[in-house]
């Protein structure tokens, strides 16, 4: 098993100090559990902060250094203005509630962005500065997005995993962030990038497509040359410690002094969060006492709130609301002998949890977003009894799993009521029925195989992707390939222009060549020996145009047309009969008409579909609906259909620039090196019909037979300069 360094923003420690003595204890959160295993086996460190130690005096603070070495934990110790900037600030003032949907407690102001990117550097410096060759590294949620992405700079060849615990929103709310990119581009330094649920993880390709203009493929992203994995591993709990513990007979014990003789009791645990639909959960019971008036004294919702995150502005009113509506409503239905809600603030141990599981009649989590919700499983877990109702938010990560339990929409009180009472009235055997069900599901699909399969997916797919060896050519392969095509007697360069010598840019007659570029044309043509060709699927008057006057030759529409460098008119190639579209034409002009933002060009032995400009997602789907319809139209015909970026081109069999090349090549004197440099699935074409030792080159992310790769246009334009300057 490789040596794994796990990475989040605490530790799963608590320090406390006793006597004087300093005591580190491990916590028993979820992710502590379930990263406890491979943790220990693997050997590997776990790096995070241990909380605030800046009180403690220098011969404790070595005992707590000591303390943690023993058991591989490494601190990154956060001063007091990093917890309440990039912490309170910026990961959960800004980060939770955007992402739990709930833009109105989103601050204005934008202070803290620089602390957070700052923060998540000097985790990624101290990751780096422990991480050794063949380690698998596991960063762990929002607090750390940059992460991967600053790892990847610093260690190319690093196996980076990404696990987020918290829901990934809808495109449109994601890219209300003005750090969007930024988030993105840090993520995607992961080889593998975790979600609960698979709505999660459409979001997060949906908001690749509407930010970075970039396609997934269903679970995997092409980016930089790399191959990301997206995957969905909905975290379990420890299930059968908890049900081991549930089951006990103190346990037992203790839930039946919880319970009164002809009381029901409602359960409600949560984190005083305002993402946990506590208010709105009150309502519903307070709606339900107030239809049913039998219920009265007769149903107690029991709600324990656990202080948290009291530094952060929107937590601090929160509290004083919840007692508020608590006090009304057992203003108006407590009884001498009873309180509708028992309401308790503050933290219980497992055991306690335990027992107020097994004494519940209906659990109800009900929060309005929640990543997972382990309350719901842990509740579960504790019906040894098959026993007990679940009554869950559809909004909560765990509705996706848990099918059985009663879901209910927490903004629809009066639904929630309706819903409170079906779960009271229920009669035993489908209440057993469902709770089998969803004890089968929780006691199954545990911490520990959640843990075990992001990792053997992060194995597999670090593999795979450094198999596939998509990374940029090393600066010192190129620099000796460089210094071999300088000393070539005769050099013959075939450039792609879009997306290779210039970017992309959203209207194709946007893309017009800087002066810089037109003078690295021109300076490479007047090198002895080097001639140079640019071949673009573009028409010929657009690079006349644009390219013209210079000493180059030219190859429009994928060499349909082509050009000397010396002559002045376009040769079209007389292979290709002029009425090769008419039978599809009709259609593509369909297709534009009914999808705004998209535009056809026709030329001579092409037509392309673009689709830059359109809505991503609706384009993306267009475009493969017109591939659908013109596969069926085509079929047996001597006309192929090329995807390429953001375009549909339809052109005649062998009308591409592989024809050209193999002129090229025919007709080149001994000694001729061609270099041929492309960014598109269409280059490959020509890339084909290059043997060694010609070389190719791939520009950019995408997966290419070109044995080199250049990052993209500025890296392309730096190689051509480089031989140019000789
Ligand atoms: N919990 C606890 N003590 C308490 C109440 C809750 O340790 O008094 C634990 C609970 O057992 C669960 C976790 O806190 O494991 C809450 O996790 P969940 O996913 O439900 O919500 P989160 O707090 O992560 O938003």
């Amino acid at each position: 098993m490789a040596r794994l360094l796990l990475v989040s923003n605490r530790l799963p420690v608590t320090v406390k100090v006793e006597h004087g003595e300093v005591h580190v204890t491990r916590s028993a959160g979820g992710l502590a559990t379930g990263m406890k295993g491979p943790h220990e086996r693997s050997g590997g460190l776990w790096l995070g902060y241990p909380g605030d130690v800046s009180r403690l005096p220098p011969e404790q603070r070595a005992a707590l250094e000591a303390r943690l070495e023993d058991l591989r934990y490494v601190p990154l110790h956060l001063s007091p203005g990093e917890v309440s900037r990039f912490y309170e600030g910026f990961s959960n003032g800004v980060l939770w509630p955007l992402f739990h949907y709930l833009l109105d407690q989103v601050p204005i102001g934008e202070r803290d962005w620089e602390s957070y990117r700052r923060v998540n550097e000097r985790f990624a410096d101290l990751v780096a500065a422990h991480h050794r060759e063949g380690d698998l590294i596991w960063v762990h949620d929002y607090q750390l997005m940059l992460v991967p992405g600053l790892l990847r700079k610093k260690i190319p060849n690093a196996r980076i995993g990404f696990f987020l615990h918290i829901p990934f929103p809808s495109a449109e709310v994601f890219r209300i962030l003005p750090w969007r990119t930024q988030l993105l581009e840090g993520l995607l330094g992961a080889d593998l990038l975790g979600f609960h649920t698979l709505s999660y993880l459409r979001h997060f390709a949906s908001s690749l497509l509407h930010v970075l203009g970039i396609e997934a493929n269903v679970d995997r992203v092409f980016t930089e040359g790399r191959e990301v994995r997206l995957g969905a591993f909905p975290m379990g709990i420890d299930a059968a410690a908890l049900s081991t513990l549930a089951g006990s007979p103190e346990v037992d014990a203790e839930a039946q002094t919880f319970r009164q003789p002809g009381q029901r009791i409602l359960l409600g645990i949560d984190r005083l969060d305002y993402t946990k639909g506590i208010p709105r959960r009150l309502l519903a019971v307070e709606r339900l006492l107030e239809r049913e008036p039998s219920l009265r004294g007769k149903v107690r919702l029991v709600q324990v709130t656990v202080p948290s995150r009291t530094n952060v502005e929107a937590y601090q009113g929160f509290r004083s609301r919840v007692d508020e509506l608590v006090g009304r409503i057992n203003g108006a239905y407590a009884t001498v002998h009873s309180v509708p809600i028992h309401s308790m603030y503050r933290s219980f141990n497992e055991r306690q949890l335990a027992a107020l599981y097994r004494a519940a009649d209906v659990m109800l989590v009900t929060p309005l977003r929640d990543g997972m919700n382990l309350v719901a499983k842990e509740f579960v877990a504790s019906r040894t009894d098959d026993d007990g109702v679940l009554v869950l938010s559809e909004f909560a990560g765990a509705a996706s799993e848990l099918a059985d339990a009663l879901l209910v929409n927490p903004y629809d009180i009066g639904g929630v009521a309706a819903t409170l009472k079906r779960a009271l009235t229920m009669p035993q055997g489908e209440r057993r029925q469902r709770m089998q069900n969803l004890r089968q599901r929780v006691l199954e699909n545990d911490v520990h195989g959640w843990a075990q399969s992001f990792l053997s997916t992060l194995e597999e797919q670090s593999e795979a992707s450094s198999g596939r060896s998509l990374g940029a050519t090393t600066p010192a392969a190129l620099e000796s390939l460089t210094s071999d095509l300088r000393k070539a007697p005769r050099l013959t360069l075939l450039l792609d222009y879009d997306g290779t010598l210039v970017r992309f840019a959203r209207a194709p007659d946007d893309a017009a060549p800087d002066p810089d570029l037109r003078h690295l044309l021109t300076a490479l043509a007047r090198r002895p020996g080097t001639r140079v060709h640019v071949v673009s699927g573009r028409t010929r008057d657009v690079l006349e145009r644009w390219l013209g006057d210079l000493p180059i030759a030219l190859a429009a529409e994928h060499g349909f047309w082509t050009r000397d460098a010396s002559a002045r008119e376009w040769r079209p190639r007389t292979d290709i009969p002029s009425d090769w579209n008419a039978k599809f034409l009709p259609l593509l002009r369909q297709f534009v008409a009914r999808t705004p933002g998209t535009l056809l060009e026709e030329k001579s032995a092409s037509l392309t579909f673009h689709y830059r400009m359109a809505d991503p997602e609706f384009g993306v789907l267009q475009a493969k609906e017109l591939r659908l319809h013109l596969g069926d139209l085509l079929k047996n015909t001597p006309v192929e259909i090329l995807p390429g970026e953001k375009i549909v081109e339809i052109r005649p069999m062998g009308a591409g620039s592989s024809a050209l090349v193999t002129s090229l090549l025919e007709g080149a004197s001994s000694g001729t090196r061609l270099v041929a440099l492309g960014d598109d699935l269409l280059d490959e074409e020509m890339f084909a019909a290059l043997p060694p030792p010609h070389i190719a080159m791939h520009v950019g992310p995408r997966p290419s037979r070109a044995p080199y790769r250049l990052s993209g246009p500025m890296a392309a334009r730096t190689f051509l300069q480089a031989i140019a300057e000789d």
